[in-house]
């Protein structure tokens, strides 16, 4: 089974593409991450996307297309993943149907009240991307890596105005896409998580 997450900037579509991962053992596939990975990198398309998430702007739909397509081609994603962060606008949704099947997308909704919340909690692992919200986890660094954890270079109000614009923006033309195909299940994922989970398990 092939799911596509979709959901504007910490509606929590990171958690329950993990959750998801957990329970049906495929791999989950972040692009958010990936592109980190390739920041870290020190490759020529590093500063580009660094400057690019500083101010909470999409990344050119080329270079995102190419990581994404080699990570697919991957074999541990050959009995399905979970992809989470693309597609982010309609074009990118029809570059996907050249090279992946969807079963399911998820449209994972949370409140603007609980999203700035989750803004001021959330800390990263700067080496594997773990998120951690500091209402849950007291430590200061990551339990896989030892890492100190930070915050993200796009967890600041003026680049989350700019990410939430976008996805307002780039929204409605993917979700109505799915809808036609019968492929969009929606989740409000407020309170215990393990709750939506198990409400989100109960619609796929
Ligand atoms: P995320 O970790 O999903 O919140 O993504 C963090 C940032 O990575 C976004 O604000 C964009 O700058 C970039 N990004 C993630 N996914 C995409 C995508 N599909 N297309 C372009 N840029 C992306």
């Amino acid at each position: 089974m092939n799911f596509v997450l979709i959901g504007a900037p910490l509606s929590g579509k990171g958690t329950i593409s993990k959750m998801l991962s957990k329970y049906f053992q495929i791999p989950h596939i972040s692009m958010g991450d990936l592109l980190r990975n390739e920041s870290n990198n020190n490759s020529e398309f590093s500063s580009s996307i660094i400057n690019s998430m500083k101010e909470g702007k999409l990344i050119n739909d080329d270079l995102v297309k190419r990581i994404l397509q080699n990570r697919l081609s991957k074999k541990d994603c050959a009995k399905g993943y979970v992809l989470d962060g693309f597609p982010r606008n309609i074009k990118q949704a029809l570059m996907l149907e050249t090279f992946a099947k969807i079963d399911k997308v998820i449209y994972v909704i949370s409140s603007p009240e609980t999203v700035i919340n989750r803004l001021s909690n959330r800390y990263v692992c700067p080496k594997c991307w773990t998120s951690y919200n500091t209402k849950n986890y007291e430590k200061n660094y990551c339990e896989k890596c030892n890492e100190k954890l930070v915050k993200r270079v796009d967890d600041t109000e003026q680049a989350l105005s700019n990410r939430l614009a976008d996805f307002r923006q780039t929204s409605s033309p993917i979700l109505d896409k799915y809808v036609k195909e019968s492929k969009l299940v929606t989740i409000e994922n407020e309170g215990d998580i393990n709750l939506v989970f198990e409400k989100l398990l109960g619609k796929l």
